[in-house]
This record gives structure tokens, C-alpha cells and sequence, in this order.
């Protein structure tokens, strides 16, 4: 059982990957400001942040221990084609020419699916 006045670290920082208290604003590493973040996902072979604007893939190494350090943006309003996949979770875009394939884990899939909806972003979503 959990105390009541127990802080809770559960603010990953999108940049540092730092637990934060919820209610923080900024990162108490890094001072990254963690609003603009709408959704953050730890998934298998990256982190994905999300904000208003873009989407940002965090890299993670062969044994997704650690990030590499490669990070690549993509801006929301660039995406094109946008579909989730079926059966295997995979979340799918054109990007300046490119098709970007992401496999997610379940979970994570779902809060994408609905965050993006939520943001009022078109995807075709074969389920
Ligand atoms: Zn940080």
C-alpha cells in the first residue's frame, strides 16, 4: 500500500528519462519543460514523445536497455497517409516521401490511437 502523501515519479522526462513528481513543470534534471509533452510511450525499441506539434522517436539500442542517442522528429502536419496496422500494432505514415513503420506494444498502441484522435489528427485504422 502506498502512503497518501507519497510522491509519485511517474513524469518520465521525454528528453533525460527521468521520473518526475506528476505535478511538475519542469524536469528536476534537465529543466526540460515537461508541458509541452501530450503523451510520452516507453515502448520496445524507442521512446515516443508526443506534442501538439510532432513526434518525436527516441532510439533505443539492440538489447532496449538504453536510448542511442539518435533522436528523430517528425512534424504532425508532414505526416501523411497515417494508418494504424492490422494484425501486428504497427503505427504507419508517410513522412517527406518515406514510409515509417513503428511497431508498438499493445498498450502503448492504444494511447497513441486515441491521443492522436484526440488531437484530431486522420488515420485510416484497419480494426
Ligand atoms: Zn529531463
Amino acid at each position: 500500500m502506498r502512503e497518501a502523501s507519497e510522491t509519485l515519479f511517474d513524469n518520465i522526462c521525454p528528453s533525460c528519462g527521468v521520473g518526475n513528481p506528476s505535478d511538475a513543470s519542469n524536469c528536476i534534471v534537465c529543466d526540460r519543460d515537461l508541458s509541452e509533452t501530450v503523451l510520452f510511450l516507453e515502448d520496445a525499441f524507442f521512446d515516443l514523445e508526443l506534442t501538439q506539434d510532432e513526434l518525436v522517436e527516441y532510439k533505443k539500442n539492440f538489447y532496449r536497455t538504453r536510448r542511442t542517442g539518435k533522436v528523430v522528429r517528425y512534424t504532425l502536419k508532414d505526416m501523411e497517409d497515417v494508418e494504424f496496422g492490422h494484425p501486428v500494432k504497427r503505427f504507419i505514415f508517410e513522412y517527406h516521401g518515406e514510409r515509417v513503420v513503428l511497431p508498438l506494444e499493445e498498450g502503448n498502441y492504444e494511447r497513441l490511437k486515441e491521443t492522436l484522435e484526440a488531437l484530431g489528427i486522420k488515420f485510416r485504422n484497419f480494426e
